[in-house]
This record gives structure tokens, C-alpha cells and sequence, in this order.
């Protein structure tokens, strides 16, 4: 029995990782109870902003950072920031973006769903490069020049998403803007582990860098950070915050506002729908310490051992071979044989429709193979997954 019984909701073994459409992960105790208590006291909000943004630069080494309702959150937030700088009248005009730079460089191959967020903001993104692949001899992808080429006078950032073939390199991107000017805005929310990440973007000169909080670093499902300078961060926050006071009243924390730099306060923001309650930022918070108390080494041992777990229970499967994959996150991958009773999405379709509902990873099913992560499985999970998956299998 859960809580989920009681509205009639049924919960599932997430074995595909924390993603969004699956709830994300789900909270270690001291988190949990780090929001539970959190809840039970009310706080000036931009005074628990400053708060966090000391722990979030402590962590990314970041001048500052925000917690944000999630790494698209916190894109949406840092594109603003870029756009209007200080400038309270700016920040009230947006997405109508007349007059200001309204144009996000970005690498074509680059592109994903995640960039509705970039142009939330009244921006237009502005592609560079070609990804040369599809006729098979092409090699090539988009240059640190065709990047310089791009910027002009209307360009509000550029806009890199970190994965580990993205091209140009991001010192090189990084080089090309800071040469115009132009600040480089960073989608880092998948790139953890390794924990090093949480710091890498920033030293590589990234002038803001978002981070899933729901994801690796096991915080609320609704959370993420956007680290990096402390102007643009100090823009970011003031798109976000409620600001329904008198301007002789508001006193916000020094460490992070710089009242006296501002003409007026601003209106709610278009970051205001972006809200984050306290026991969000607190949960983050704790969850990041979490994160990043944990060795890379530690971490990936305590998930190889979910995955062993899972090996051990799945071992005699029928049509199957069982094949454990190393680097810092282990997943379990089952390579369906042609005899089998059933493909490899089709497996994970049945698993998904069964109970307990399971879910895998079906992204390499078209190879024949269903992948299983450890990241969001809980103990008795794998022997759940295996009682399951054998007669599928079997005929
Ligand atoms: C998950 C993800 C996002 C969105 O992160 P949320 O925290 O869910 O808002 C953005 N970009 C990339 C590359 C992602 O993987």
C-alpha cells in the first residue's frame, strides 16, 4: 500500500532511469524528510535563494546559482537573463523582445525539444552548421568559426547543449563568444554523473549552466539548477521571484541583489510560472550535498549491485543473453534472440501493461536488445523484474 492507493493511481518499477514521463527517481529518506520539515516553517524566499545560491556555487564552483523547477526551467530563465540583463523595463516587455537582442545562436545538431524553452523568451534561434552524416562520407559537424560567423549585434547568447560528442568543442564556443561578448548558456541537465561535471561547464567558461534537479542528483522531481555568474543569475532570479511589495519595503539579500543597481523593481517575471516552493530548494539542496558527498566510485558499486541482483535473478532466461555494461551508470541489457516469443519492444510493451507494471529502456530495442537501469530501482525490484520477464520469454 501506498499513497498512491489512495487516489487510485498505481505505482510502477522504473527500470529505464529517472526520467520525466516516469516521475523522475524517487527521494532518499534524508531528503524527503529535509522537505517534509521544510514545509512546516515559512521563510523570506529571496533570503532562501541567497541561501541556496552560496551552496550551488560551493558545489559547480559558480559565482552563483538558482534552484529552478528543472534544467528546462532554468533554460527558459538564463536565456531572460541574457536578453535583458538589469533592466527592469526590459524583463517586464518580455517575450515581446522588440528592441533587444533577440537572436540565440545555436548548433544545428544541437537542436532538441528542450530548446522551446530558449525561445520561450521571444528569441529566434539562429542554426549554425550542418551535420554532415547522412550521405555516409561526412564527417564533419558545425565549426568555432561558422559560430563567430553567426553573432552580431542582435545575438543575446549562444546556446550549447553538453553531451559527450557535442561539436564544436565548448572552450572553442566559448573562445568565439566571449571574443563578441556574448554569454554562453549551457543545457548540462543530463551530464551527471560524473559529479566532476557539476564543475566542468563552468570552468570551460560557460556563463550559465542548467542542471536537472530530478534526474542523477536525486532532488524533487520538479527541480533543477542554473549555476553560473552572478549578474546573470541575479537577472534570473528577479524574473522568478514575486515581487508584490512596495520598492521602500523590499530588502532583498545583498549577497545576491544589487538594489541600488536597479532603476525600479520589476513586475513578475516571465520566469514567475517557473515557481519553486521551499521544499524544493530545500530538498535540492540537500540532495546536491548528497550527490556530491558520493564518489563516482561509490556510486556506480552500490548501482552495479542492483544490477548484479537483477542478473542473478534473471539468470536461466529463455531467448535471451544477459549482458552487464560498465562506466558509471551499469545497466543490464537483454539481447533477444530471432526464436524468441516475442521481440524486444514488445517485451517492454507487455512489461509496461502487466503488474506490477514495469518499465525498461526500449531505445535499442530496434537492435533486439531491452536495457534495464539500476538508477531507480528499489531492493526488492529485481526480483520483481525477473519473475516477470522469464515466462514472457518462455513458451
Ligand atoms: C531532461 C533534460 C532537460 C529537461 O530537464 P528538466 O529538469 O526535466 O526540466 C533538458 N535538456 C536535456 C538535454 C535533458 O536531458
Amino acid at each position: 500500500m501506498s499513497i498512491y492507493d489512495r487516489f487510485n493511481v498505481r505505482t510502477i518499477i522504473n527500470a529505464k532511469g529517472p526520467s520525466t514521463r516516469l516521475s523522475g527517481g524517487f527521494l532518499d529518506a534524508e531528503v524527503a524528510a529535509a522537505m517534509t520539515e521544510a514545509g512546516t516553517f515559512c521563510v523570506e524566499m529571496a533570503e532562501l535563494h541567497a541561501g541556496a545560491s552560496k551552496v550551488i556555487a560551493e558545489v559547480t564552483g559558480a559565482e552563483a546559482g538558482l534552484v529552478t523547477s528543472g534544467a528546462a526551467a532554468g533554460l527558459l530563465l538564463g536565456t531572460a537573463a541574457c536578453i535583458t540583463g538589469l533592466d527592469p523595463g526590459k524583463m517586464g516587455r518580455l517575450p515581446d523582445t522588440s528592441g533587444m537582442k533577440n537572436e540565440v545562436v545555436m548548433v544545428r545538431s544541437q537542436r532538441n525539444f528542450y530548446d522551446h524553452a530558449v525561445r520561450t523568451c521571444g528569441v529566434r534561434i539562429v542554426e549554425v552548421g550542418l551535420p554532415d552524416r547522412y550521405a555516409g562520407a561526412g564527417v564533419r559537424d558545425a565549426e568555432a568559426w561558422e559560430i563567430q560567423d553567426a553573432i552580431t549585434d542582435r545575438t543575446a547568447a549562444v546556446f550549447y547543449v553538453a553531451t559527450g560528442s557535442a561539436q564544436p568543442p565548448l572552450p572553442a564556443v566559448v573562445k568565439m563568444a566571449h571574443q563578441a561578448g556574448v554569454p554562453v548558456l549551457v543545457d548540462a541537465a543530463g551530464q551527471l554523473p560524473p559529479a566532476s561535471n557539476l564543475r566542468r561547464f563552468i570552468e570551460e567558461g560557460a556563463d550559465l549552466a542548467a542542471f536537472s534537479g530530478g534526474k542523477a542528483i536525486g532532488g524533487p522531481q520538479g527541480s533543477g539548477i542554473l549555476a553560473g555568474k552572478r549578474d546573470l543569475v541575479m537577472s534570473a532570479l528577479l524574473q522568478h521571484l514575486d515581487l508584490d511589495i512596495f520598492w521602500e519595503q523590499w530588502a532583498p539579500p545583498k549577497s545576491l541583489i544589487d538594489k541600488h543597481r536597479l532603476r525600479g523593481a520589476p513586475q513578475h517575471g516571465i520566469g514567475r510560472p517557473c515557481k519553486v516552493g521551499k521544499e524544493t530548494i530545500i530538498g535540492l539542496l540537500v540532495a546536491l550535498q548528497r550527490f556530491a558527498a558520493e564518489s563516482d566510485q561509490d556510486r556506480s558499486r552500490r548501482l552495479l549491485g542492483l544490477v548484479n541482483r537483477l542478473q542473478s535473478a534473471l539468470a536461466g532466461v529463455d531467448h535471451a543473453r544477459i549482458q552487464v555494461t560498465g562506466g558509471s551508470v551499469p545497466k543490464l541489457e537483454l539481447h533477444i534472440t530471432k526464436e524468441a516469443p516475442r521481440n524486444a519492444l514488445d517485451l517492454c510493451i507487455e512489461l509496461e501493461r502487466g503488474t506490477p507494471s514495469i518499465h525498461a529502456d526500449p531505445s535499442q530495442a530496434h537492435a533486439g536488445v531491452v536495457r534495464f537501469s539500476p538508477w531507480c530501482l528499489r531492493d526488492e525490484d529485481p526480483d520483481k523484474i525477473a519473475a516477470r520477464v522469464k515466462p514472457l520469454l518462455r513458451y
